[in-house]
């Protein structure tokens, strides 16, 4: 296997054309405007949250994803804990969501005061299944009188759900909005993997109530650190501009506020980044494409597992992501590649294992259990 490991190295050392030295998992590319936007703020002075690139990246984001409505935030994380309250989730409420996905999800539930629960995902798509969601709720959920579904086991009602689209492999979002919709709740998608992934082509974090974006350092296009809320519902679109800018009723020099507002909208110093970035979404996803594409052919001819984009999808290959056949055989495998140099690293912990969350309800969670034991993400930065 190790001859294997071997040929695996020189593999991704020719696809990014680097004999030697680290290759990271996912760098930022800047081939734009980013500079020149970046020094338009500073001319101008307008650096913080109100300026003209603010607005003009929400204009670029809502047209691109076809949401009616794009409103930044700071992170993808408070875009998240904004979508929740967005929704009507409440402190002791549930909202369900899966265990394979990033800390922020869970830890964005836990800001609304709300708990967890995890429901497996599918082996496919690696986001959460509509299955297994539809058993959850045929045993536990209990639609009541006042209009909202309650978990027969903990008496809490189950608010929100919040499937999320792994590595930027969309889910199987129609049959999980038309599940929420039965059990009448509300379906916020964590999209921050997703910008330029699309589900029978539309594009995702638009199937549902609200969705998230990421534009983290990580991300697929990045802004430093920020985030989206996109919606099509107009009052929601509104509330979350209002809620994410400390609720000012506008006015010439009056400060009132009427709610309980967040300091999350998005700086124009980082917005600048994010049109720059925008600009050019179509050359980063095609080059993440191709990419995708080498790995596949390569992994196709080894008999290694690689994590395609899962049927009527189309996916950003965020990250590119392979199985291996054993826990021991990923641990050795990433003994080998960070050796050498080449960052890879295993799927999250599950989020059920972690202390906060350990006594969260759960179903069987089989294919979250073996992904999280075997799937490696590879480097996957653009080529520019
Ligand atoms: C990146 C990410 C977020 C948001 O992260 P921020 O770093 O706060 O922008 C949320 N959920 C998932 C699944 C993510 O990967």
């Amino acid at each position: 296997m190790t001859k294997n490991f071997d040929e695996i190295v020189t593999f991704i050392r020719t696809l990014y054309n680097k004999p030697e030295g680290f290759i990271a998992l996912h760098e930022p590319c800047f081939m734009g405007n980013e500079k020149k936007y970046l020094a338009e703020c500073i001319d101008t002075t307008f650096v913080s949250s109100v300026g003209p690139f603010v607005t003009r990246f929400e204009e670029m984001v809502a047209t691109y994803t076809g949401a009616k409505h794009a409103i930044v935030c700071v992170n993808g994380t408070a875009a998240l804990h904004m979508a929740l309250m967005l929704v009507g989730v409440e402190a002791n409420d549930e909202v369900i969501t899966q265990p394979l996905t990033f800390i922020a999800t869970a830890n964005a539930i836990s800001y609304t005061g709300a708990k967890p629960v995890f429901v497996d995902v599918d082996m496919d798509t690696l986001g959460m299944s509509p299955k297994s969601l539809s058993v959850f709720l045929e045993e536990f959920g209990e639609l009541r009188d006042d209009g909202f579904c309650y978990n027969k086991e903990t008496g809490r009602r189950i608010s929100a759900c919040v499937p999320m689209h792994t590595f930027g492999h969309p889910c199987r979002i129609d049959e999980i909005a038309a599940i929420c919709k039965k059990y009448k709740i509300q379906l916020v998608e964590d999209a921050a993997e997703s910008i330029g992934s699309t589900y029978k082509g539309k594009h995702t974090g638009t199937f549902g109530a609200v969705g998230i974006l990421s534009f983290n350092g990580n991300k697929t296009i990045t802004t430093g650190g920020g985030g989206m809320i996109i919606t099509n519902n107009d009052d929601l679109g509104k509330r979350a501009k209002h809620l994410t800018t400390q609720a000012k009723l506008p006015h010439r020099w009056e400060f009132n506020h009427d709610a309980i507002g967040y300091n999350y909208r998005m700086p124009n110093i980082n917005a600048a980044l994010g049109v720059a970035q925008m600009e050019v979404i179509d050359r980063i996803i095609v080059s993440k494409r191709g990419i995708a594409a080498q790995y596949t052919e390569f992994f196709a001819a080894n008999g290694i597992d690689f994590c395609n984009e899962p049927q009527d999808s189309i996916s950003n290959y965020w990250l590119n992501s392979i199985l291996l056949g054993s826990r021991e055989e990923r641990d050795r495998f990433l003994g080998y590649m960070n050796d050498n140099g080449i960052m890879s690293r295993p799927a999250w912990t599950l989020m059920n294992k972690l202390p906060m969350f350990e006594g969260s309800q759960t179903d069987y969670l089989k294919n979250a259990v073996l992904i999280a034991e075997r799937l490696i993400n590879l480097p996957s930065s653009v080529i520019s």
